[in-house]
């Protein structure tokens, strides 16, 4: 490890062992050890056919569900078989031992919940269940049904036959209420937020931990990538999280 970072990753321990009430902002780096693409990093390889923001919007899907369901299904299949890494299972234990109150994610792969993190709130949905678009039924894990896909290029309702989203949530779309103010008051009470593989260019996500920021919370940026806040962190380490954050976490647990 790089003398720098020694340095910065001792000066997280001092400051989140400081904290009171310190939460977790998780992006889609977090994941990628884990084998989840992230989409928005150019020669992910898995999509070169699709473009994300012209096959996963809300009017891309309602007409065209067929193109979505070729663009996620990849990704679903993943996300299911997926298990989470170092960097999920040390903020799981963070939590368990009260260092942390909750994490953040805009991941919708589910990892965290795997890892056995409790307070998890999913700002952009998760792919695990699904609701019809017609009769607003609700469906829980195994809802995309291979066998369905087979007559069929998207999966349909068994009480209506509508077409099924999973409650992802798509480009054009709100983010869910209930998670949106959860994670809003967290942050605008937390007294540290830690930022952790994400590039904070997703709107609105991006906008809590600056919210969090003008509350007067310590703000830590560990990602690869700048971003729009390093200039206002407190501390900001450029390295590999999957390095870094089990370095950080092993130094504060019991
Ligand atoms: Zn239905």
């Amino acid at each position: 490890m790089l003398k720098r970072d020694e340095e910065l990753i001792h000066s997280a321990v001092e400051k989140i062992q400081a904290s009171k009430r310190a939460v977790v902002f998780t992006g889609a780096g977090i994941s990628t050890p884990s084998g989840i693409p992230d989409f928005r990093s150019p020669h992910s390889g898995l999509w070169e056919q699709y473009d994300p923001f012209e096959v996963a919007s809300l009017s891309a899907f309602r007409h065209h569900p067929e193109k979505f369901y070729g663009w996620i299904r990849p990704l679903i299949a993943i996300a299911r078989a997926a298990k989470p890494n170092q960097a999920h299972l040390y903020l799981a234990r963070m939590e368990a031992a009260g260092i942390i109150q909750a994490v953040i994610t805009q991941n919708i792969d589910g990892l965290h919940q795997k890892a056995g993190s409790k307070e998890v709130i999913e700002l952009h949905g998760n792919a695990k269940t699904a609701t019809c678009l017609a009769c607003g039924k609700h469906y829980e894990d195994n809802w995309l049904i291979e066998e369905q896909l087979e007559k069929s290029h998207y999966p349909r309702c068994s009480d209506c036959g509508g077409v099924l989203k999973p409650d992802v949530i798509l480009f054009e779309e709100q983010l869910p209420l209930k998670a949106w103010m959860r994670a809003h008051d967290l942050c605008d009470q937390a007294d540290l937020i830690l930022v952790v593989g994400s590039s904070l260019e997703v709107y609105p996500a991006n906008s809590l931990p600056e919210s969090g920021l003008a509350h007067g919370a310590c703000l830590i940026i560990n990602t690869m990538t700048d971003t729009h806040l390093d200039h206002l962190a407190d501390i900001v380490i450029h390295a590999d999280l999957i390095e870094t954050l089990p370095e950080i976490c092993r130094r504060l647990l019991p």
